[in-house]
């Protein structure tokens, strides 16, 4: 006799046998590898070099790029820094500031991520190396993410006086509705090891770096601004305007040492010569 109760149970011991040998036979599928993404997010003309290495070319011009990134994870996307506000794509002759820099984006942010496929309101979460202006610009794009900021950054920005550390709270007016995850240290991302936030304070009080190990290129450490161009970094010279030049150094001999010690190159975010040099969206470094 039939017994309906019997032949359910012994089908489904034989789906779940199947299944079990279809997971023993099958290789795992090895995890999507980590893509590194380079956004030209502006341009600086400074009209005096000296500015960022004091009593050296007084009145020099010297033009800086201004790079941000998207890291593409299996567990989420990061976008580290926000470059200079689209907005100055409306002026390409430039907008010049503190009659120092002038200012130029050729290319917005959203063209380029909308090229590679990324709506920016889907971004996980968005790292700020600090709260200048040529870092934020875009932050406004990205109202989703959570912000990772090293607490002191978060503290002077959001304080009684931001303007004490160089921020100006008009450029990033919705970032405090943001969700945030106040940093005090080093902070793997993705909990892997792949993707770490490094806490190099000097240049504002929470400034941080960004490294990065990817499985074909190698390990990177994005610089956020410990140095602007190649010749600073092997001097270990300060800007005249960072919030704490001992600190500065400081950091920059600990990124000397990391740097060796992981086997990783410097990527500079403003360094023209070294960006040149560099691919950028849609290609990408994986
Ligand atoms: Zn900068």
């Amino acid at each position: 006799m039939l017994n309906p109760g019997k032949i359910i149970r012994n089908t489904f011991a034989a789906i779940l046998l199947l299944t079990l040998a279809a997971c023993a036979t099958q290789p795992t599928a090895p995890a999507p590898a980590t893509r590194l993404y380079v956004f030209n997010c502006g341009a600086i003309d400074v009209l005096d070099i000296s500015v960022f290495q004091p009593g050296i070319g007084k009145g020099e011009h010297k033009t800086l790029t201004d790079s941000c990134y998207l890291v593409v994870h299996p567990k989420g996307t990061l976008m580290w820094d926000a470059g200079l506000p689209d907005a100055l794509a409306q002026k390409p002759e430039g907008v010049t500031f503190m009659n120092t820099f002038v200012l130029r984006v050729t290319r917005t942010l959203a063209s380029q991520l909308q090229q590679i496929g990324y709506a920016p309101d889907k971004i996980t979460y968005l790292g700020i190396s600090h709260m200048h202006g040529d870092h934020i610009g875009n932050a406004g794009l990205f109202p989703q993410a959570t912000l990772l900021m090293q607490k002191e950054e978060y503290a002077a920005a959001f304080g009684p006086e931001p303007g004490k550390y160089g921020f100006d709270p008009a450029g990033y007016p919705t970032l405090r509705a943001n969700p945030v995850k106040q940093l005090e240290g080093d902070y793997d991302v993705f909990g892997d090891g792949t993707v770490v936030i490094k806490r190099m304070v000097g240049h504002t009080p929470g400034h941080q770096a960004l490294f990065v190990k990817l499985r074909n290129t190698g390990n990177i450490l994005l610089s956020g601004d410990l140095a602007h161009y190649t010749d600073n970094w092997l001097h270990k010279r300060v800007p005249s305007f960072n919030f704490d030049k001992a600190q500065s150094i400081k950091s920059m001999e600990e990124a000397e040492q990391f740097i060796k010690a992981n086997h990783a190159v410097l990527w500079i975010q403003h360094d023209l010569e070294q960006n040149a040099g560099i691919k950028h969206v849609p290609a990408y470094y994986d």
